[in-house]
């Protein structure tokens, strides 16, 4: 670590003691005009990486933010003010693109589309920048990520994921629980993910095989190799979804996650 970056290191506790504090470190990127932060909360004690993309849905950080200072781990979030979508601002002019579809050039060819642009310079900046997440995330074989997400009541749901459904064509398998909200739900690319959690009545949807390919985040992380879940639940809702969290952590416990006793430190 230079020096340089030991300067930016913020370090502050949760009120849980010295040896257990989460360290903050920002990086800022420029997009054009426009200024993109990127927070890192790290704690050791897990190896799981969260990852919140979307600006606007602050309960999921939360949630990340709460787990890493109770179990260790690192979160990953994307900061700027602008809501659901990045923005690259050139000569004041706003250009949107969604970062959940800018993991490949044609994801993010057609999301910067979708918002009306179609410049090669807009495309080249988004590029960049997703090259640095991709940089900060640095995906590995066997690493466990977990993207967190919120959703609008009933706009994106499980129900979604059904045959025929809006993501009817990127599942595999889907498992709904109607006893529990729509909201609320699990992405796995893992099938063993997707018996673990569907066993447990959670509402969860299997990625397909070969899906199309839309620049998500999901299919970058498991084509480099990564253990991937996305926990998907509504705005406001912090205490449903820090439980689906430590149900989704006692599943992976067994099979994927080193503890802070295996990884030789003290235990949380
Ligand atoms: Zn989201």
């Amino acid at each position: 670590m230079t020096f340089g970056k030991l300067l930016c290191l913020a370090c502050f506790s949760f009120g849980i003691g010295f040896a257990q504090s989460v360290t903050k470190t920002t990086r800022t990127f420029y997009l054009g005009e426009e200024k993109v932060w990127v927070d890192i909360y790290e704690r050791p004690g897990t190896n799981i990486t969260f990852v919140n993309l979307h600006d606007n849905e602050n309960t999921s950080a939360e949630a990340g933010r709460r787990f890493v200072a109770k179990y260790g781990g690192r979160l990953i979030e994307l900061r700027h003010g602008r809501g659901r979508e990045v923005v690259v601002r050139l000569h004041g002019e706003l250009h949107r693109f969604d970062p959940n579809r800018m993991f490949s050039d044609a994801g993010l060819r057609s999301s910067l589309k979708y918002f009306r642009n179609n410049s090669d310079k807009v495309f080249a900046i988004a590029a960049a920048f997703r090259d640095s997440v991709i940089k900060l995330v640095a995906v590995r074989e066997g690493m466990v990520i977990v993207a967190l997400h919120n959703n609008t009541p009933d706009k994106m749901t499980i129900n979604d994921y059904r045959p025929g459904g809006w993501y009817g064509k990127d599942t595999k398998k889907v498992s709904i629980n109607p006893q529990r909200d729509p909201d609320n739900f699990f992405v796995v690319a893992q099938a063993d993910l997707f018996s673990a959690l569907s066993s447990l009545d959670y509402n969860v949807a299997l990625r397909a095989d070969d899906p199309p390919d839309r620049g998500m985040f999901l299919d970058y992380c498991f084509r480099h190799g990564g253990v991937f879940v996305a926990v998907e639940a509504e705005h406001g809702k912090l205490t449903e979804q820090m439980e689906m969290l430590e149900a989704l952590r006692k599943i992976l416990r067994e099979k994927y996650l080193i503890t802070a006793h295996e990884a030789g430190l003290s235990s949380p």
